[in-house]
């Protein structure tokens, strides 16, 4: 076994050598690393893992993760994962989620959390949609005040100063059980 440090993105083995194992992703030709780890590529099995020491875990398509929203910007939110299909992961991976297509003024604030579900892996960049009615926001605060807020068909109030304000709100917004959703 080579023991080869690596970096997120980096070629590990061509698809048609290897498939994808603990930790990497496929880009449609290379396989590459999902994270900073230990290169190991099993010549029986023909499949390439990156050890971590903190064995972190990268979501697969199709996964519904919920986390923190990071950062803002015009057309997309960047969110650092902290549970992926219900699990806890504390590897603090993130993702980005495109907001181009939501015609809404704050689809999430920084420090909401909010539900995706991930769309693809790309050139080192997990990307996650937000479209779906059981995505979105499960919890924020008022962009005014920092007050509690409540949901008001699509809008919500804040309690405190009664600001009214867009997300794109989870059908679980308001569920205070959304951490221990299973599914
Ligand atoms: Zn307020």
């Amino acid at each position: 076994m080579s023991e080869i440090g690596v970096l997120p993105g980096d070629k590990i083995a061509s698809i048609e050598e290897y498939e994808t194992g603990h930790n990497t992703f496929d880009d449609g030709n290379m396989v590459r690393a999902a994270t900073v780890g230990i290169h190991d590529l099993n010549k029986e099995t023909r499949v390439a893992n990156i050890k971590h020491p903190k064995m972190i875990s990268i979501p697969r398509v199709g996964d519904v993760i919920i986390g923190t929203v990071a950062a803002v910007m015009s057309s997309m939110i960047a969110v650092s994962i902290d549970y992926i299909n219900g699990k806890p992961t504390t590897s603090k991976v993130e993702c980005i989620c495109s907001t181009r297509n939501l015609r809404k003024k704050n689809v999430a604030l920084v420090n909401d959390i909010v539900t995706l579900k991930i769309l693809n892996h790309l050139n080192g960049t997990i990307h996650a949609a937000i479209e779906e009615p059981h995505l979105g926001v499960l919890f924020t605060k008022c962009r005014k005040c920092g007050g509690k807020v409540v949901q008001m068909r699509d809008a919500i109030k804040c309690i405190d100063c009664a600001w009214i304000d867009e997300r794109k709100l989870s059908a679980n917004f308001g569920n205070s059980d959304f951490v221990k959703l299973r599914e």
